[in-house]
């Protein structure tokens, strides 16, 4: 019996991305980015100080992108 056997399909899962980041307000890391796909829209929010911010996300930003930009506004002081 020479037949191979078939490996099961396995693909390697894209490269990982930390789901959750360090909150640049009270700095755990607890910022959990959530994405609306359909509507373009990303949620962000601290499970430890409550702080959150929804922003109109690109398409082809990434979670890390918008929490980038959350970092840039928070830091700019924009941030109500
Ligand atoms: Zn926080």
């Amino acid at each position: 019996m020479g037949r191979r056997r078939r490996r099961k399909e396995f693909r390697p899962p894209p490269r990982k991305l930390p789901k959750i980041y360090t909150c640049p307000s009270c700095g755990a890391q607890t910022l959990v980015v959530k994405i609306d796909k359909k509507n373009m829209y990303a949620i962000l929010k601290c499970g430890t100080c409550g702080i959150s911010w929804n922003t109109d996300m690109k398409p082809y930003e990434e979670k890390i992108d918008v929490y980038n930009r959350f970092v840039d506004v928070f830091m700019s002081g924009e941030l109500t």
